[in-house]
């Protein structure tokens, strides 16, 4: 066991560092406050190789490893965390399915253009009546020959607008559940793709949440992923990795609280005195310190399982749980060590903890722990 970074890893996380503190955090509150998308933030990050990093460098991707992701998502995370769910699904869902799952002409059309930062991806599976049941697919692609066609409508869209290249989860075959689902890749500008209204969101509002409709959209059979009736497979597969990124954005945002509320407390002082020295702020500040070294503990171990090329379910799940427990916790403690100046924006913690919430969101991650302590099957552990 080595708890060393290597070079390399200490060169991509003190990259996004610099990157969040120096060209991410000025604008922050704006962004947030107006939600308005971090377009030329995204463009800075593509260029500097944050939009591929785990993507070979023959598909225009930085060919790091994931803990080298983790590292960067952390960092970003820790300031702003609207721009880092952007790079978390443009990295772990789109372009490492494209990379796992996709024939070469795939890579070369769509995978390149995304890992390179010319443009942006997004993931769709969630739908108004499937959520955490994502089996429960309305959206249809129906065999058509040479193409499919779509039907349906997607919702909780990130990167919703921005996007050119959607890969899209449907139902072709409802009698073969969810072994008759499909993903297929479906391009901004296609006839009868819309793409609907924005969210206007608790938290992350920087990023772009949108509902997306298809009618009759003509999706050639090319575009589909892996095999006929492998979409639920895909998913799944895809989503354990998405897990790793969110869970290393909880930790980034459980660590930019941490550190604002123990640089405040070194600061302000009551009754004479700096408030760390109230023993009651110290242990909160201890508590904080602790559970986040846990998280961060979890998401490199899950990140060294999935360079390992072992499975990293389990591990990915327990990393996602316990640090958006953990961002949810701190982001509380931060904004009540900040006092009545926690409450406004300028500070920046209360921000943090609208972000948070986002994180928490571990139904599934609970069922697959579940499942593996109980040694049964869930669904959304693959057979
Ligand atoms: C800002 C934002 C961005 C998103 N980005 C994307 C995206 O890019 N792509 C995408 O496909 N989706 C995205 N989502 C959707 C997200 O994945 C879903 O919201 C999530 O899967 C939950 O689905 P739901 O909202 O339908 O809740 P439901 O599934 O209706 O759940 C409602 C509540 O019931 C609980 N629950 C559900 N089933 C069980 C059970 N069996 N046992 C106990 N409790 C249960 C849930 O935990 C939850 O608390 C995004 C959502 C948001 C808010």
């Amino acid at each position: 066991m080595n708890f060393e970074l290597t070079e390399e890893q200490i060169a991509v996380r003190d990259a996004a560092r610099d990157f969040a503190q120096n060209v991410l955090k000025p604008g922050v509150i704006a962004r947030d406050t107006e939600q308005r998308f971090p377009t030329e933030e995204i463009k800075q990050l593509g260029e500097l190789g944050f939009m591929g990093i785990m993507v070979d460098t023959k598909y225009g991707g930085s060919g790091m490893d994931a803990i080298s992701y983790t590292l960067a998502m952390e960092e970003l995370s820790k300031v702003d965390a609207s721009t880092s769910v952007c790079v978390s699904v443009n990295n772990s869902l789109v372009c490492y399915g494209l990379e796992a799952f996709g024939t070469e002409e795939q890579k070369q059309k769509f995978l390149v253009p995304l890992a390179s930062g010319q443009k942006i991806g997004a993931f769709c599976l969630s739908e108004p009546e499937a959520g955490s049941d994502a089996t429960s697919q309305r959206t249809t692609a129906i065999d058509m020959g040479d193409h499919y066609l779509v039907n349906g409508t997607k919702n909780w869209i990130t990167n919703g607008n921005t996007a050119s290249t959607y890969i899209v989860i449907a139902q072709t075959d409802v009698n073969k559940g969810h072994k008759g689902i499909n993903a297929l890749i479906i391009e901004k500008g296609m006839e009868g793709f819309v793409v609907g209204a924005k969210e206007d969101k608790l938290g992350i509002r920087g990023s772009d949440t949108h509902t997306l409709m298809f009618t009759d959209v003509k999706v050639p059979k090319e575009n589909r992923l892996g095999e006929d009736g492998f979409g639920f497979k895909f998913a799944m597969k895809t989503l354990a990795g998405g897990r790793i990124g969110i869970a290393a954005q909880a930790l980034g945002i459980a660590a930019g609280a941490y550190e604002l509320a123990l640089a405040y407390s070194k600061e302000r002082k009551t009754f004479g005195q700096e408030i760390h020295k109230h023993q009651v702020i110290a242990f909160k500040l201890a508590d904080m310190a602790t559970q986040i070294e846990c998280s961060r503990m979890l998401v490199h171990k899950a990140a060294a399982i999935k360079d390992a090329g072992e499975n990293y379910d389990l591990a990915s799940s327990m990393a996602k749980l316990y640090a958006s427990e953990t961002a949810m916790r701190t982001t509380v403690e931060a904004v009540q060590i900040h006092g009545g100046y926690g409450f406004v924006k300028e500070y920046h913690v209360e921000r943090l903890m609208r972000d948070a919430k986002i994180t928490q969101g571990v139904t599934t991650s609970r069922a697959i722990i579940g499942s593996r302590i109980l040694g049964v099957h869930c669904l959304t552990e693959l057979r």
